[in-house]
C-alpha cells in the first residue's frame, strides 16, 4: 500500500501546491506525522536529517492557518539564519494557491525592513530564537494569539546554547497552542522541554532498524551539481550495462532527466506516478524486451515493479534515507544475478552519504568519474567485442556483403578499412557529448598535478595540519595521503588537493566547518616569481 497525499484531510490548494513541488508521496515522517498534527496533536517528531520534516510539519501548520486573518498564527523557531530562510522558502512553495504570508526573520538583516513586513501582515513566523525576542520584546510580535508553534532541529538549537531563549518565547507564547517539536536526537535537555511546555505529545520516531544492505557492488561518484548528467552519461558509458533503472526525487526530475537522456541518444523512458496504468504497463513491456536501457524512476514508481535482469541501480538523486537506499538498490542482482549499484553525491550530498554508510554499516567505494578517454576506450573494446562474436557466429547472410567486402579490400589494406568503419561508428558518438570543463582554477602556484586554495583561516582558529586532513579527507571521501602541501599562518591557510579533487574541495568546503569553524576559501595566487 503506498499512501498519496490525497489521502490527508488537507486544502486542494496545498494538495496542488505539493504536487507541484513533486512529491510524489509522503516521506515515512510525513505519512506518521501528518495524520497526528491534523487532529491538534501536540508531536515530537524524530528521524534523521533529509526526510522531509519540514513539509512533515508545513503541510499541516498552512493547512490550519485563516489566511482571511491577518495576525500571526504560527511560529517555527530554528538554530541558524539559512534554515529560517530554508523553512520559509518551503512554506512559501506550499502555499503557493492560498493566500498564507511567511517572513523569515534571523539576525543580520535590518529589523526596520522585518517590521515594515510584519505589519502588512503575516501569518506565519520563520525565525531564529535571538531574532524572535528581540521582536518580542520590542513589541513588533505578539505570540498570544498563535495557534502552532514549532521547534525545529531542537537538539541543534540545544547544541547553539539557545535554551534559555527558547523557553523565554515559549512563556511568551499563547497556552492554548499546537506545539510540534522536531529533532535528529532527543538529549536529555530536550525531553525536559518537551514535558514541561507540551501538551501529552505523541512521540513518532522513524526507527532505522532493519536496514541491511543486499551484498551487491556499491559504489559512488563524487560529481558536481552542475555537471552531474555529463558525469551520469560517462559513468553509464563506460559500464559494461543491460539494464538500468535510474532514480530521481521528483517526478519532475525524472520527466527532465529521461527527456536530456532522450536527446543523447539513449534509450531511456520514465515511470513516474502520473502515468496513468496503461501508459506505466507500455514502459514497463518496454523495459522487460529491453527495448528501453534505462529506466528513469522516482522511488514510488519504482515500488513494485519485478524486473529480472537489472544490472545496474543508479541513485541519480542520493536516496533521502538509508531504508529507501536499501529499496532501491535491492533491484538489482535479483535471483543470484550480479549487480551494481551506483550512486552521485554532490558536495553538500556527502555528509548524507556518511550517515548511509553508518546506518547500512558498510561503507560505500568511491570512484570517480571517468574521462572522455576512458569512455572511448571502453566503447571500442565493446565494439571489439561485438565484432569478433558477429565473425563467430556464421550468419548465412554474410553474403550480402560480399561484393563491398571484396571492392574495398581490392583498393586498400584491411587496416584502412577497419580503422574507416570504427571511425564510422565512434565518431557520432563521441561528438556529441558537450564536454563540459568542471572547473578553471587557472595557476595556483602547485606543484604538478595538484590545485593550491586559499582559506581565510588558520592558527586563529586551533586550525592544525592533522584537523584539516582528516576534515577535508572525510568530506571529499579522498585518502588524506593523498592531500598535498599545507601551510599554515596566523590567519590564513594554504593547503594542495589533487587536481581532479580540487572542484569537489572547492564546492565542499561552502557549506562545511572545518576544525569547528565557517571557512572561506579561494583558489591560491601564483607565488610571486624570485628574481
Ligand atoms: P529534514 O528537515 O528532515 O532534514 P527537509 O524537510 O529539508 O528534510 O527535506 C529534504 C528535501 O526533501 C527537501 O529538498 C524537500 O523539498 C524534499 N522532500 C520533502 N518531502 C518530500 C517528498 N515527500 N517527496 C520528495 N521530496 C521531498
Ligand atoms: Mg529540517
Amino acid at each position: 500500500m503506498v499512501m498519496t497525499f490525497e489521502e490527508f484531510e488537507i486544502s486542494n490548494n496545498l494538495k496542488k501546491a505539493v504536487k507541484e513541488m513533486g512529491f510524489e508521496a509522503p516521506s515515512p515522517i510525513q505519512e506518521k506525522v501528518i495524520p497526528e498534527l491534523l487532529k491538534e496533536q501536540d508531536v515530537i517528531g524524530q528521524a534523521q536529517t533529509g526526510t522531509g520534516k519540514t513539509a512533515a510539519f508545513g503541510i499541516p501548520l498552512i493547512n490550519g492557518i485563516n489566511s482571511k486573518q491577518k495576525h500571526v498564527q504560527a511560529l517555527v523557531l530554528t538554530p541558524t539564519r539559512e534554515l529560517a530562510i530554508q523553512v520559509a522558502g518551503e512554506f512559501q512553495k506550499l502555499s503557493k494557491f492560498n493566500k498564507v504570508q511567511t517572513l523569515p526573520v534571523y539576525g543580520g538583516q535590518s529589523i526596520g525592513h522585518q517590521i515594515k513586513t510584519m505589519k502588512r501582515g503575516v501569518q506565519i513566523v520563520v525565525g531564529t530564537p535571538g531574532r524572535v525576542l528581540d521582536h518580542i520584546s520590542r513589541g513588533t510580535l505578539q505570540l498570544d494569539r498563535i495557534s502552532h508553534l514549532v521547534l525545529d532541529e531542537a537538539d541543534e538549537m540545544l547544541d547553539m546554547g539557545f535554551i534559555e531563549d527558547i523557553e523565554k518565547i515559549l512563556k511568551n507564547a499563547n497556552e492554548d497552542r499546537q506545539t510540534m517539536l522536531f529533532s535528529a536526537t532527543m538529549p536529555p535537555a530536550i525531553r525536559k522541554l518537551s514535558n514541561k511546555y507540551m501538551r501529552t505529545p505523541k512521540q513518532v520516531t522513524i526507527d532505522k532498524g532493519e536496514v541491511a544492505a543486499p551484498s551487491i557492488e556499491q559504489v559512488y561518484y563524487k560529481v558536481l551539481e552542475k555537471n552531474k548528467l555529463d558525469s551520469l552519461c560517462r559513468i553509464i558509458d563506460s559500464e559494461t550495462l543491460d539494464l538500468g533503472i535510474i532514480f530521481c526525487r521528483t517526478k519532475k526530475g525524472v520527466a527532465e532527466l529521461t527527456e536530456a537522456l532522450q536527446a543523447r541518444g539513449y534509450m531511456a523512458d520514465g515511470l513516474h506516478g502520473d502515468l496513468t496504468q496503461s501508459q506505466r504497463d507500455v514502459v514497463m513491456k518496454k523495459f522487460r524486451k529491453s527495448t528501453v536501457e534505462f529506466l528513469v524512476a522516482t522511488d514510488v514508481a519504482a515500488r513494485g515493479i519485478d524486473v529480472q535482469n537489472v544490472t545496474h541501480v543508479v541513485n541519480y538523486d542520493i536516496p533521502q534515507d538509508p531504508e529507501s537506499y536499501v529499496h532501491r538498490i535491492g533491484r538489482t542482482g535479483r535471483a543470484g544475478r550480479e549487480g551494481i549499484a551506483i550512486t552521485l553525491v554532490t558536495p553538500r550530498e556527502m555528509k548524507h552519504l556518511r550517515s548511509i554508510e553508518r546506518e547500512i554499516k558498510n561503507p560505500i567505494q568511491s570512484k570517480s568519474v571517468p574521462s572522455i578517454e576512458e569512455v572511448v576506450e571502453k566503447q571500442q573494446e565493446t565494439w571489439k567485442h561485438q565484432v569478433v562474436q558477429l565473425i563467430e557466429d556464421h550468419e548465412s547472410d554474410d553474403s550480402l556483403y560480399g561484393n563491398i567486402t571484396a571492392d574495398l579490400l581490392s583498393d586498400y589494406s584491411a587496416d584502412k578499412v577497419v580503422t574507416a568503419l570504427m571511425k564510422l561508428a565512434f565518431y557520432s558518438h563521441s561528438d556529441e557529448k558537450v564536454e563540459t570543463a568542471g572547473y578553471d582554477f587557472g595557476e595556483t602556484g602547485a606543484q604538478q598535478g595538484m590545485t593550491r586554495f586559499f582559506i581565510n583561516v588558520g592558527r586563529n582558529v586551533d586550525m592544525t595540519p592533522k584537523k584539516l586532513v582528516e576534515d577535508v579527507a572525510k568530506l571529499v571521501g579522498i585518502d588524506a595521503g593523498r592531500i598535498g602541501k599545507i601551510d599554515i599562518f596566523e590567519n590564513f591557510t594554504f593547503m594542495e588537493v589533487p587536481e581532479e579533487s580540487a572542484p569537489f574541495v572547492y564546492e565542499g568546503l561552502k557549506y562545511a566547518r572545518v576544525g569547528g569553524a565557517k571557512i572561506n576559501l579561494e583558489p591560491a595566487k601564483p607565488r610571486p616569481k624570485r628574481k
